[in-house]
């Protein structure tokens, strides 16, 4: 593993959190194993959440109307973006594998996490409209959500208080990491670890260690291949006549969000086929 660079994007306050011990597990059983660890502690390095003009140098296309996109997107390619949306794009550059470490906010990301999203996924860096998806400019590169919830298991079950995980999980795992084309591992959830009893914590702890050794050969989530769908904006990138044909007589939709109008295909973002 000595040529292989993982990134731990890693967004918790405390040093005392689970958070904090799940992402120090991490460091120390990559490393054992031959990774180069790079970590990007956002609130200690108090990184800024917020898309705007400050992250580009120089003078503005158009300051008048100022586009985020627009403007970052050829900031990139002057070398222009700020000192820290570069370093961090040099250490995804760097990465074969970016782990974010995370407490789940709200069915999300906590805002300083959003923010790296935000300012470093730049436009042509990250993606463009030529590269999305299996096209995606991080294909050859891994990611993997692990984080940490308040509720429990059942609450996330497809009948449970707060709904199917699958579903929340679909717009980080699809609309970021899919969408810029990395391929995505089934993610680590910590199930409600503040009422978890201290053993069954360490248990925990254990058991994403010896994940973290075999993540090399783990399969990655299932996606629909761009190739199932019209790619132009006349036909405004829907999925192909034939295979919805084909969709029909299935069971179940094709993935979470290509769902058809069928049941969900189930456990689609939280387990490899
Ligand atoms: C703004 C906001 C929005 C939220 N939205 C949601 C939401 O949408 N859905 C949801 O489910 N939850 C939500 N939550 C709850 C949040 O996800 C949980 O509070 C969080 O995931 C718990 O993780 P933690 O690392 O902070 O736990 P902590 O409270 O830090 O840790 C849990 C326990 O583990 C112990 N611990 C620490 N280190 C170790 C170790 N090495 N070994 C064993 N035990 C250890 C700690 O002492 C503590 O007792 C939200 C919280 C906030 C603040």
């Amino acid at each position: 593993m000595a040529d292989k660079t993982v990134l731990i994007v890693y967004a918790h306050q405390s040093p005392k959190s689970f958070n904090c011990a799940v992402k120090d597990a991490a460091v120390k059983t990559l490393t054992d194993q031959g990774y180069k660890v790079l970590v990007s502690d956002l609130y200690a390095m108090k990184f800024r959440a917020a898309a705007t003009a400050d992250d580009v140098k120089g003078k503005l296309k158009n300051p008048q109307h100022f586009l985020y996109n627009e403007e970052a997107g050829l900031a990139w390619k002057e070398g222009r973006l700020s000192d820290d949306i570069k370093e961090e794009q040099r250490k995804v550059q760097q990465a074969d594998l970016i782990i974010f470490q995370f407490p789940l906010y709200w069915f999300s990301v906590p805002a300083i996490m959003k923010g790296w999203i935000d300012r470093v996924m730049t436009q042509g860096f990250a993606y463009t409209l030529q590269n999305l998806y299996d096209n995606g400019l991080f294909k050859n590169k891994k990611a993997m959500l692990s984080f940490t919830t308040g509720g429990m298991e059942s609450m996330y079950l497809p009948d449970g208080l707060n709904g199917d995980i699958n579903v929340a999980l679909w717009p980080l795992q699809n609309g970021v990491l899919r969408f810029c084309g990395f391929q995505v591992l089934a993610p680590q959830i910590f199930w409600s670890p503040a009422h978890t009893p201290d053993d069954a914590r360490e248990a925990l702890l254990e058991a994403w260690k010896t994940r973290l050794q075999g993540l090399q050969d783990e399969k990655p989530l299932s996606f629909a291949p761009t190739e199932l769908f019209e790619l132009n904006f006349q036909a405004g990138f829907r999925l192909r006549a034939d295979v919805k044909e084909e969709f029909a007589s299935k069971p179940y939709g094709l993935t979470t969000a290509h769902h058809l109008g069928k049941p969900l295909p189930p456990n689609n973002q939280t387990k490899a086929e």
